[in-house]
């Protein structure tokens, strides 16, 4: 893989960052991860959007401006022929070549990296044919979960966990309400009206969630943003989540409780061919 690191484009083999660097120390980073369909980029402007807002709240400089992060994105697509696939951004504090709770200085120089995904058949995964089956679990994570930081070990071990109970996927609980996937946003589907929770700090603003959102409304389907709590959601028709990785993923099932006939609801999969329909249409 050729990948992107402060300005060259490098063999992954040859990308070095310092030992000191925030990101490897404390997960002082951010990150983002855009989809790539037909060689193109999907819903770009707003990962970017969003990494300029990530970015701002934690002080961090940016490290380059929007249309040169394009063309970084779309030349790694290229270079590394990217069909289908994943383009994953960082960008890091940085370091002035110590370990210090306190920031460097503001002009210490941030980290980005870039690098792709090759994914063959995301766009027509397995997974999604099948649905996902999902765990619940406490939300143990910090509280600005809205900034895109690369503080992923609750997640990754959710994950696991998941796994280890034969399961694909776990969603995080907090106060008795469901805040989100372990990487992507939940809803569920009762009477034909989708609930989802509303944006705050608890959860990530998904640019999915956003694009799927307003699809759904434009195709007249009911949408309510609310709290909802787990049970409300094994007691629905169907359910599923969103994120650039799987676009609209089913879910078929929550702790053991088979939602309507244990395949993908009839609400999900139409939301995801009208996504990748439109994203495709809309890619640049
Ligand atoms: N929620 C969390 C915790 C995530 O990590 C992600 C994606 O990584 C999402 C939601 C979905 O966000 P997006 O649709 O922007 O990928």
């Amino acid at each position: 893989r050729t990948v992107y690191v402060n300005g060259e484009y490098l063999p992954e083999t040859e990308a070095k960052v310092s030992i000191f660097d925030r990101g490897f120390l404390m997960a002082d980073a951010v990150y983002e991860v855009t989809s790539v369909l037909d060689g193109k980029l999907i819903d770009f402007d707003g990962h970017a959007v969003r990494l300029k807002r990530s970015l701002n709240e934690l002080q961090m400089a940016e490290p380059c401006s929007m249309d040169e992060l394009l063309e970084i994105h779309r030349k790694l697509v290229e270079l590394n022929g990217i069909e289908e696939g994943l383009v994953y951004l960082q960008v890091t504090r940085g370091s002035d070549g110590d370990r210090d709770f306190v920031f460097p200085p503001a002009d210490t120089k941030p980290t980005m990296v870039l690098f792709t995904q090759n994914k063959p058949g995301l766009a027509d995964s397995e997974a999604s044919r099948t649905g996902a089956k999902i765990i619940s679990i406490e939300d143990i994570r910090w509280g600005r979960r809205d900034i895109k930081t690369t503080q992923l070990l609750y997640p990754s071990l959710g994950k696991m966990m998941a796994k280890a109970a034969g399961c694909d996927d776990a969603w995080m609980i907090e106060d008795g309400y469901v805040t989100e996937g372990t990487s992507n946003n939940a809803y569920f589907v009762k009477n034909g009206k989708i609930v989802t929770r509303p944006l705050s700090n608890d959860i990530l603003h998904g640019i999915t969630r956003k694009a799927v959102l307003r699809m759904a409304a434009e195709a007249q389907m009911e949408i309510e943003e609310r709290l909802f709590t787990i049970d409300e959601a094994k007691e629905a028709d169907e359910a599923f989540t969103t994120s650039a990785s799987a676009f609209v993923m089913p879910v078929i099932e929550i702790d053991g409780v088979m939602l309507g006939d244990g395949t993908p609801g009839p609400i999900a999969k139409r939301l995801r061919e009208i996504y990748l329909d439109e994203s495709r249409k809309a890619a640049i």
